[in-house]
């Protein structure tokens, strides 16, 4: 087998671990993440990236950290910064250049100031974790590759990727980068502001040594690159499956390009949103109650900064609504923020109330009477155009019968009710074909619709049955069914459904006033 063949497997963990491997994915081009596999919420990842050559002492994926941890830095003011004895850093490093980087000083230089900003220099993320001879000595791609080789062949098991392959002989070693890498401790957290007791040692139920091999220390010093920045703190959404984690990290990106302002409820909701309508795929229970956003605070603590962390979660209603593709789709077709919120804060009955807004605005806009500026259809919605108001009509009966069949344990209930809801509809359009008697409800439309939101059942039932009686129609079965005891859960629903089609309707020609 080639040596680029071989691929490393790697398993969804804590959530430390797969903040990791998504900083660490997030330094890789476009190109390279094409070569990466993602199998049933795994990744499958080219070894040779983190190993290095002969003549080429720095991996690929170190060369990719190495310019990313430079963005930001001017390499040239550095190069002429002077130390107390007013040597410049170049002239500092003349010789580990000449020695390890003949053919390239430049690579060089950005190899040395970036272990520097992250590793040996002072007030950096982990800087006693490597040391400056070490860095300078490539030891740490040194020990990766023997820990990689040693797959599940060495003495010790990681914590992190639960494979046997720390050599023993690394902790025998004083004051060794080996030791130092794979005992995890202070240095490989000091930025997450935790101490023995507290985070992240929950994670081991406190245990005071736990082990890592070199290859998680890798993944895991990359973790800071996964948080993405937000007006309540820094962000990871974490979940038990690599792609649904990059899929999710990267819609919650994209939705604070829109507003920073944005709170983690609203974007952990719209990131599921945007992976029901963009994946359309089916996610396991136990995958959907393990989303999780971890949030990274700075806070001040007896005179110092340090980092707390916090985890939020939807509730599990709202997760399994929001990735349902169906339910997604109809509340994008909405468009409205304020709809949004309602379904984000579990306000699911205010979406009947929302329809019976909708219907009396549609009325009035027919009638040609203004929206006030207090009307409270303005809580709902920002739009205040008819044809939207129609659109919407004939939405959210179907939004909210879908929510509730969602939430509903009751299975044959729901699909009775579905059946329902479809033929109500469907009535409703059929009366549309009658031009009389669609006229006459439409006139007492706003009654109606008044006595639906009150639930005052026998009234909506005698509105309706003058209406049919008094145009010579018969009152159709499934409008019956609508006013039963046994479904007084859905009335308001259901005639709701009824009633959109004949409402919503587009104006005809000299239409009724
Ligand atoms: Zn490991």
């Amino acid at each position: 087998m080639k040596m680029d063949e071989k691929k490393i497997i790697l398993y969804p963990s804590n959530w430390l671990y797969n903040a990791g491997v998504v900083g660490l994915l997030k330094i890789f081009k476009e190109e390279d993440r094409k070569k990466i596999n993602y199998e049933k919420g795994t990744i499958k990842i080219p070894q040779e990236w983190f190993i290095p050559e002969i003549n080429n002492p720095i991996p690929y994926a170190t060369k990719l950290l190495v310019t990313h941890i430079l963005l930001n830095e001017n390499l040239e003011e550095w190069l002429k910064k002077k130390d107390k004895k007013g040597r410049t850093n170049e002239e500092k490093y003349k010789d580990d250049i000449k020695k390890n980087f003949p053919s390239n000083p430049d690579e060089g230089y950005k190899y040395i100031r970036a272990g520097g900003k992250w590793f040996f220099g002072s007030n950096t993320p982990y800087q006693n974790l490597i040391q400056r001879e070490e860095w300078l000595k490539f030891q740490f791609f040194e020990l990766i590759k023997r820990s990689l080789e040693q797959d599940n062949n060495g003495q010790l098991v990681c914590v992190f990727c639960k494979r046997k392959n720390i050599p023993s002989d690394f902790l025998k070693k004083e004051k060794s980068l080996e030791k130092r890498l794979v005992i995890f401790a202070d240095p490989h957290t000091d930025e997450l502001g935790a101490s023995i007791g507290k985070f992240p040692n929950s994670f081991w139920n406190n245990k005071s040594s736990i082990l890592i091999c070199p290859f998680c220390v890798y993944l895991f010093i990359h973790h800071r690159l996964a948080f993405i920045p937000t007006s309540e703190g820094e962000i990871f959404i974490n979940a038990p499956d690599f792609k649904l984690i990059w899929d999710l990290n990267r819609f919650a990106e994209e939705i604070l390009k829109e507003s920073k302002e944005y709170k983690i409820r609203k974007i952990l909701g719209s990131s599921l949103l945007q992976w029901a309508i963009k994946r359309r795929a089916l996610l396991g229970a136990w995958t959907m109650m393990n989303i999780e956003v971890i949030v990274k605070k700075r806070v001040r603590r007896n005179n110092k900064f340090e980092n707390i962390i916090d985890y939020f979660d939807l509730p599990q209603d709202i997760t399994k609504i929001l990735l349902d593709y169906e339910i997604a789709s109809l509340i994008e077709r909405i468009n409205e923020e304020k709809i949004f919120d309602l379904i984000l804060s579990g306000k699911f009955s205010e979406l009947e109330k929302a329809n019976y807004f909708v219907l009396k605005a549609i009325l009035k806009l027919k009638n040609k009477e203004e929206i006030s500026e207090n009307d409270p259809i303005k809580k709902y919605f920002t739009n205040n155009e008819l044809k939207y108001f129609q659109e919407v009509s004939r939405i959210l009966p179907e939004l909210y019968a879908k929510i509730f069949k969602k939430r509903e344990v009751n299975m044959e209930e729901k699909e009775k009710i579905n059946e329902l809801i479809k033929k109500l509809k469907k009535e409703g359009e059929n009366v549309n074909g009658k031009e009389v008697l669609a006229q006459s409800i439409n006139k007492s439309g706003f009654r109606l619709l008044e006595q639906v939101r009150l639930g005052n059942k026998d009234n909506v039932f005698y509105i309706l049955l003058r209406c049919f009686s008094a145009n010579q129609e018969k009152f159709p079965d499934e409008l019956v069914e609508a006013f039963k005891p046994e479904n007084e859960k859905y009335f308001k629903t259901l005639i709701f459904s009824f009633l959109t089609p004949i409402l919503g309707k587009e104006e005809t020609k000299g239409g009724e006033a």
